[in-house]
This record gives structure tokens, sequence and C-alpha cells, in this order.
């Protein structure tokens, strides 16, 4: 069962991607360094709900 989560900049908390996660593969939460265009640089992003 895949869910489709919001990626949030850690800097900004501005909401730049939303992308998939298969729930049983994956237990923990989504952290993934990303372009920020808030922050114009790579950031760390984090699912948020
Ligand atoms: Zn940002």
């Amino acid at each position: 069962m895949r869910v489709g989560v919001t990626l949030a900049c850690s800097e900004c908390k501005q909401r730049n991607y939303t992308t998939t996660r298969d729930k049983k593969k994956q237990g923990e939460k989504i952290e993934k360094k990303k372009y920020c265009r808030f922050c114009n640089t790579h950031t760390l992003h984090k699912e948020i709900k």
C-alpha cells in the first residue's frame, strides 16, 4: 500500500515536494536532501503529515 507524503524544507518549512511511500517497506519517515527554491540551496526535506 502506497501513501502520498509531503516533503517540507527543514529550514524554511515550505512544502516543496510530494512523493509516495511504501508503508510496508519503509517504516521510518523520509528525509531527503533536495533543492529548496526559497532557501536557494539544498536543504534537508522531511516528511510531514
Ligand atoms: Zn527552504
